[in-house]
């Protein structure tokens, strides 16, 4: 590959992207193409890919209209465009430019589980009615018209306050509605409680997008990890309830990874597949790591992260040769915020009205909290966490050395911010398995979407797989 190799067309210098990943695919005769800063992604055979090759090793000798595809799509930029500073610009500029409430809700932060690995510590406080005011004044507040209000519900467990949830949902609904916005919903929960009453309930509600339920292998597994906080198993409640779903909402189904589960998870593929909930659940992984000192020491059981990188791969494989849906998503560069704690309208809010940045401090205790929502939707800001507000309010993703010469940096900028900020600015910040396994993960879709591109019943067999 032409990596870095300059040519002129017209004045212009052209070079090589410094995000290019360009990769045999799993058939022969086929490679993929994909820009990591444009999300440009290309299928080509391997003569087209010699002309392509050729032609960006020499733009200035190839037809403008070939070397105008190749700079559109992201593959070619001019020498002096300096690509990191692009993807820094696309950072703040877009933040900058946020509009609307990106509210994490939770309506209790007690939950009737007990994980293993869990990073909250689980007091018994639901949201009062004093509570409801307050956010809901928050809400009017601070909602602009015909900007977006999202909403994603945590906890504790969301759904031992369900109370709460659903009549919150119904007035922020209404301060949506009344200025013109759209109103958007998702909701993190076990499972456990997702009983047909409000399975019904979540499936009518037009803006919500869907839940995600954790399983974390098989029974014996899964019920070792995530027992509920009597100590009782909580497997065949979920799978109980996922069932009921039927298809009428949409399953991020979460499945959390360290060295006691990884090799047991082709069984829960099985599982998934033989209880027939496989069209409406989406499985996915989860990293456990230590995120707070809630979490239990988990350094023995922690995969590293080349290790879960490659776990990932391997398990999305055997999901794509099962005949499953894995949520697998071609990775597209992101402009603006990383998450509820750098967004401008970015709040986690607790019980007692306490507002925080970040899901790992949803069950702090008040002090512990940068500020209170009182009565009138105003925030009564705690004097001793002024600092933690000033740090996410200037947080800037482009301070570690690593991320400089990383070639997934446009997909990752430094990460979850809460773990980036732990580690020494001379290394990496929190790394996307995607430092790791891009190449495989490209690999992957083309050939889960080339095995959907097959007509069903059709006979075209496919290109013969490679790897
Ligand atoms: S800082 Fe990290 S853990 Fe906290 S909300 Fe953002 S992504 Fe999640
Ligand atoms: S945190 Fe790691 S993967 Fe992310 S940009 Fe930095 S070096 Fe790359």
């Amino acid at each position: 590959m032409p990596d870095g190799q300059a040519s002129r067309v017209g004045g212009d210098q052209l070079v090589a992207s410094q995000f290019n990943c360009f990769v045999p695919s799993a058939f022969d005769s086929i490679v993929l193409m994909y820009n990591a800063a444009s999300g440009a992604f290309a299928a080509v055979s391997v003569e087209e890919f010699e002309d392509i090759a050729a032609l960006m090793a020499d733009p200035g000798s190839a037809p403008a209209e070939e070397v105008s595809k190749l700079t559109g799509a992201g593959f070619l930029v001019p020498a002096s465009r300096d690509e990191r500073a692009d993807v820094r610009s696309a950072y703040f500029e877009g933040r900058a430019a946020e509009t609307g409430l990106n509210l994490t809700i939770a309506p209790t932060v007690s939950c009737n589980f007990a994980c293993s690995y869990c990073f909250e510590e689980h007091p018994k406080r639901h949201f009062s009615d004093e509570d409801f005011q307050a956010v809901t004044a928050y809400v009017r507040e601070n909602l602009d018209a015909g900007a977006p209000l999202s909403v994603t519900w945590f906890g504790g467990e969301p759904l031992a306050a369900f109370r709460q949830l659903k009549a919150l949902d119904t007035a922020l609904q209404a301060i949506a509605d009344g200025r013109g916005s759209t109103y958007t919903q998702f909701m993190i929960t076990n499972g456990s409680l997702l009983t047909e009453e409000r399975i019904a309930y979540f499936a009518s509600r037009p803006g919500f997008t869907g839940a995600q339920v954790t399983i974390d292998g098989p029974a014996d597994i899964h019920d070792a990890r995530r027992f509920t906080s009597a100590g009782k198993p909580s497997f065949e409640k979920i799978m109980r309830n996922l069932k009921a779903i039927a298809g009428r909402m949409a399953i991020s189904l979460r499945i959390n990874l360290d060295r006691q589960n990884v090799d047991r998870i082709p069984e829960l593929i099985d599982l998934i597949i033989g209880e027939g909930i496989a069209d409406w659940v989406s499985p996915y992984f989860g990293h456990v790591v230590d995120y707070t000192d809630e979490c239990g020491d988990l350094a023995s059981t922690m995969l590293t992260r080349e290790e879960f990188a490659a776990a990932e791969i391997r398990l999305f494989n055997l999901m794509i040769r099962k005949g499953l849906r894995p949520g697998l998503d071609l990775p597209r560069p992101q402009a603006g915020s990383l998450c509820v704690g750098d967004a401008p309208g970015g709040a986690v809010i607790s019980p007692g009205g306490l507002v925080f940045r970040c899901w790992n401090e949803t069950a702090l205790p008040e002090g512990e909290a940068y500020a209170r929502i009182d009565d009138r939707g105003g925030l009564v800001r705690n004097g001793v966490k002024e600092e933690r507000e000033r740090f996410w309010k200037a947080y800037d993703p482009f301070t570690h050395a690593e991320c400089a010469d990383c070639t997934v940096q446009p997909l990752c900028r430094g990460g979850c911010p809460w773990e980036a900020d732990k580690r020494p600015t001379d290394g990496p910040g929190h790394c996307t398995p995607l430092r790791y396994n891009l190449p495989d993960l490209l690999r992957l879709i083309h050939l889960r979407d080339s095995i959907d591109a097959i007509e069903p019943g059709g006979e075209r067999p496919l290109p013969r797989q490679t790897v």
